[in-house]
């Protein structure tokens, strides 16, 4: 059975790998994820069975259990002795959130496991939230399984019948691989559809804990009627012992769901861009804790004035006290506690927990989700992991002011520790206004947020969610030239938009992944539609799908990779040489210059010239660089800035400037006959509707595409107009150019709440 044993019984077993399995369950929000965890837990006697459904052990945030669902991850380690082999298995179960809007949650929580169970509401079925879980698990490598939950739902609310039952089956399990058949990329995959004869599908109920694969009912000697009688003769309680839910999962994970020894076998690949054959990378394939150790950090929450960082091992072993290398903020700390999460506490790991296993780490203070770490000799080898590709990105901003003026700047510190907790959060305080301005996913990633500030003590006011909006251009330059006033530094460029592809590889790509710009240009090369020349002069891009591009042989690129400390420690202790070192002189430039350019275009496509968003999706090809070398020396960054600004600012006005939105892919389900309201409603929000299908009697789902700006009042009508019987999710999807004759209105509305007059 599943059970609860000190943490240090379970750190002597981590090191027999076959006998690990590292698994979250996955699924839409309401669909049972965290009652299925509860069962488990009380069984492994980490909670009261009583408390079962009530307690939900694993959403230990108060604003989760106010509203039922479940946005952060908490971890817990289990125990499982099987039958017929003498070696207990460890699994290591990741909780991770229902709810779209945290779904940068979710996809940082399956860098740290191997295998998915999906859960699905037997009456909804698979929906869009299933479908994006089931993308994300195989983009990462992660193996899925399917839980088909609330069956007795069927049996009591609906009372289908048992042909009707079977069909829903299988339309779930074909839709189930036919997304795995879509999703899947590589030879492992496409072994990986499930079926219910060969036991990859467990049918059950996580409330009634029960629970079953059909080799298991078989070889019990029942069938589905069996279980339909139990309900109709009231009798289901008995259905626990008979089929006991947790046994199913559990020898499920232990039976479909590969070892870390497996899994890392074809993982790395996926996730790291290294080179394979290294060092590193052999360790980290072989999953071997008795090399150099590789971990990457997934979770990081504050707890009081520390930080706790959850991450997974990839190789070696991690030690209390040890020294390690922050690949990514290229610093070294020293791990001042290892410890495994139990639920919500947190239990000291004492001796180190080997490769294979996840772990949490106390004591590291610029640590940060996504950072690599190795031991301090290896900073040089290594490279970091692939960031992970979120499926959203913060399209929803509010206004938060606190109650008490003074309080600004303690405003600015709880918001640097919420967002070290979720970097999907982003804020910024307005140059124009001094308004602190706070980004999302979604409404209601901001009102979580909102209310985490209350908890930490501080009143504040948060105004109504608004669209986020960008700045870019319709069409291209020619090539802009602009001279700084003295007419020491001239420099040509031309704008252009980066295409939809192009565009998408940059929103995720991370620079510090690659150790060198040799490895970018080819990355570029083979993900974008860049030609050879412009990715061979590749200087900088951002998550906002700019791109910096240098086409004059002449300026040499500064090779920082990301590491800026470092860099610039190099650039002042060279700077010091070159200045008696007259004849090198020319190399410093160089260097300097395009350092600086990088810098200055940092703040500027910070603010675009149309009312002040960002700029996004520019792609600027700098043709020529003049320089009078008495000038630069200093490396004058304040010239250099205002110059660049004005002739980008121009071949954006050649280039014609326009208004981007984000727009939301939305799925709506509802009873039928709310269809016509709803329909309505989304044509008055000018909403493109792409699809409308009646499943049964019950629900009928449309998929549409609005606008964030649009959805904000659109949610709040649906719910009055439906008195809250439909029921939609929301995804971002991309950013589009606000409708022509709404673009005025919309710029001037944002000038004035931005106070900018001109
Ligand atoms: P999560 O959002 O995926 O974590 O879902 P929860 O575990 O919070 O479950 C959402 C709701 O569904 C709760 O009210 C549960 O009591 C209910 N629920 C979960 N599993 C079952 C089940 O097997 N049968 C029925 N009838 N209700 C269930």
């Amino acid at each position: 059975m599943g059970r609860y044993r000190p943490v240090a019984d379970i750190i002597g077993r981590m090191r027999k790998i076959d006998h690990l399995r590292n698994v979250a369950f996955v699924g839409h929000i309401d669909h049972g994820k965290t009652t299925l965890s509860d069962s488990l837990l009380a069984e492994a006697g980490l909670l009261s069975e009583s408390l079962v459904g009530d307690a939900r052990a694993l959403d230990y945030l108060e604003e989760e259990q106010r509203r039922g669902i479940t946005m952060k991850s908490a971890n817990v380690s289990l125990y499982y002795d099987v039958e017929d082999d003498d070696e207990p298995f460890i699994i290591n179960l990741v909780d991770t959130p229902g709810h779209l809007d945290f779904s940068g949650k979710v996809t940082r929580a399956l860098r740290l496991v191997d295998g998915v169970v999906v859960i699905v509401d037997a009456v909804e079925e698979i929906n869009s939230q299933s479908e994006i879980v089931l993308k994300q698990a195989l983009e990462e490598g992660v193996k899925p399984i399917l839980f088909i939950n609330k069956v007795d739902r069927l049996f009591r609310e609906i009372k289908l019948t048992d042909e009707e039952i079977k069909e829903k089956f299988s339309r779930i399990i074909e839709k189930f691989n036919r997304l795995i058949d879509r999703f899947k990329d590589s030879e492992f995959e496409s072994g990986w559809n499930v079926s219910a004869e060969n036991g990859t599908v467990i049918f059950g109920s996580a409330l009634h804990k029960w629970g079953f694969t059909i080799p298991k009912i078989l070889q019990i000697g029942w069938t589905f009627k069996d279980i339909s009688e139990k309900y109709l003769t009231k009798e289901f309680e008995d259905l626990k012992s008979v089929l006991p839910v947790w046994e199913s999962v559990l020898s499920m994970i232990i039976k479909q769901l590969p070892n870390p020894l497996q899994a890392q076998q074809y993982r790395i690949k996926k996730i790291w861009n290294g080179d394979l054959e290294s060092e590193l990378g052999k360790n980290m394939r072989l999953c071997n804790p008795d090399g150099p150790l590789v971990m990457c950090m997934s979770n990081i929450k504050f707890d009081s004035t520390r930080l706790i960082a959850t991450g997974r091992i990839f190789s070696g072993t991690l030690k209390k006290g040890q020294k390690v290398h922050l690949v990514d903020v290229n610093s070294n700390e020293r791990i001042l506690k290892v410890a495994l999460y139990m639920g919500s506490r947190l239990d000291d790991a004492g001796s180190g927990i080997p490769a294979g296993n996840i772990a949490a780490v106390v004591g590291l203070k610029e640590v940060r989700s996504g950072e690599s770490i190795v031991e301090e000799e290896n900073s040089e080898a290594m490279t970091s992991f692939e960031s992970v590709k979120y499926v959203s990105e913060p399209v929803v901003t509010v206004a938060i002011e606190p109650e008490m003026l003074k309080d600004l700047k303690n405003l600015q510190v709880l918001l640097d520790q919420i967002l070290i907790e979720d970097p999907n959060l982003n804020y910024f305080i307005s140059n124009d206004t001094g308004e602190v301005l706070l980004s999302g996913m979604g409404p209601l990633h901001l009102e979580i947020a909102g209310k985490q500030i209350e908890d930490m003590g501080m009143n504040v006011t948060v105004s109504k969610p608004m669209s986020v909006f960008r700045e870019s251009i319709a069409g291209l330059s020619s090539s802009v030239t602009g001279k700084s006033p003295s007419g020491n530094i001239e420099i040509t460029l031309k704008i252009q938009r980066n295409d939809l592809k192009t565009v998408g590889f940059l929103r995720n790509i991370k620079t510090t992944v690659y150790s060198s710009y040799t490895q970018i240009k080819n990355t570029l090369k083979e993900n974008t539609n860049l030609t050879n020349a412009e990715a061979d002069g590749y200087l900088f891009s951002d998550e906002y799908g700019n791109l910096l591009i240098n086409m004059d042989e002449n300026i040499e690129i500064a090779k920082y990779r990301g590491k800026k400390k470092e860099y610039m420690h190099k650039q002042n202790k060279k700077q010091a040489k070159l200045r008696k070192r007259e004849d090198k002189r020319s190399v410093y430039i160089k260097d300097t210059t395009t350092s600086d350019i990088v810098s200055a275009i940092g703040t500027i496509f910070f603010s675009g010239p149309l009312c002040g968003e960002r700029l996004g999706e520019l792609k600027i090809t700098i043709e020529n660089l003049h320089y009078n070398l008495s000038d630069i020396e200093e490396g004058d960054i304040s010239k250099l800035t205002p110059l660049l600004r004005k002739t980008i600012f121009s071949a954006i006005k050649e280039a014609k400037s326009v208004l981007l939105e984000p727009i939301y892919k939305l799925v709506i389900q509802t009873p039928p006959d709310q269809l016509g309201g709803i329909t309505s409603l989304l044509s008055q929000h000018q909403a493109r509707i792409t699809n409308v299908e009646q499943y049964d009697e019950f629900t009928a789902e449309i998929t549409a595409f609005i606008s964030v700006r649009e959805y904000i009042n659109f949610s709040t009508e649906i719910r009055s107009i439906t008195s809250g019987r439909a029921f939609w999710q929301t995804q971002f999807y991309s950013f589009e150019q606000v409708p022509e004759n709404r673009k005025e209105t919309i710029v001037q509305e944002i000038k004035f709440r931005k106070g900018i007059y001109f």
